[in-house]
């Protein structure tokens, strides 16, 4: 089932479907990697927790009507989902003041954003993934206007289903970074992962932080982490 491999990436191997061009597998790696790659690091099981926690949000998304790539979870390291053709933004969502915006732009952490920030940055390594604005998006990333204001509502969208989910789990959710992709047909679906490696998730109670800052920050253990995430979710009511 399982055909050659398409490309892999920093946190996930992609995988051609034999037979079924329209889909992929994506397979989850136990690689952890911060600040562009600079910082490398392996945990054993860390592959699995991202595949579980990431089929976990996008099932609930899928409940609330949330179009995505995801298909299902094809056992503890992958899942299948439709072929898109990845835009090249990274379509990031900030309820709370942290990481690169507090350096930015001086904005003290933990201050509250009402209404939520979105902040675009072209995917691009050899860049560093920098900011850009809607005007470098329309040139960079082959998107239209009303393309871009659908990606935002989408982002909007899922920020409210993400921050009530999270919420029953004793979780704030501080900011998170989306992907977005094209089906054949030129439709735009949530794509990627949403997992602790693409969000800030704070402990409500002791604002803890549970999430890849473990990681980025050595602060804690990566895995034990991760675990207690999945753990939350799997306790919650209204995840399936
Ligand atoms: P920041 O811009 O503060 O570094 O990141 C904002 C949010 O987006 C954080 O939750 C962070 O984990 C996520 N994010 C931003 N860029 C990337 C990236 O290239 N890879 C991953 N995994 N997450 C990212």
């Amino acid at each position: 089932m399982k055909g050659s491999l398409l490309y892999e990436g920093k946190a996930k191997k992609v995988y051609y479907v034999d037979g079924k061009p329209e889909q992929l597998i994506l397979s989850y790696k136990n690689d952890a990697t911060a600040f562009n790659g600079k910082k490398k690091d392996q945990f054993a099981g860390k592959g699995r927790l991202n595949n579980l926690i990431t089929a976990r949000i996008f099932e609930h998304l899928h409940q609330q009507h949330i179009p995505s790539h995801f298909l299902k979870a094809l056992n503890d390291n992958e899942q299948i989902v439709q072929k898109t053709t990845i835009i090249p933004l990274e379509v990031v969502v900030r309820n709370i003041a942290a990481g690169s915006l507090t350096r930015r732009l001086a904005i003290p952490e933990k201050t509250a954003l009402n209404p939520p920030i979105i902040e675009l940055f072209y995917k691009n390594d050899e860049l560093d993934d920098p900011l850009i604005n809607d005007d470098h998006a329309k040139r960079l990333a082959d998107v239209t206007e009303h393309d871009l204001d659908h990606i935002k509502i989408l982002a909007l969208k899922i920020n409210e289903i993400l921050k009530r989910l999270f919420r029953q789990a004793d979780l704030e959710v501080v900011d998170f970074k989306l992907e977005f992709g094209r089906l054949a047909d030129g439709t735009i679906v949530l794509a990627d992962e949403i997992s602790p490696d693409t969000c800030r998730l704070w402990d409500v109670t002791t604002g803890e932080k549970m999430d890849k800052d473990v990681f980025r920050e050595d602060i804690g253990d990566l895995i034990e982490t991760y675990e207690t995430i999945l753990q939350r979710l799997e306790e919650n009511k209204c995840v399936k």
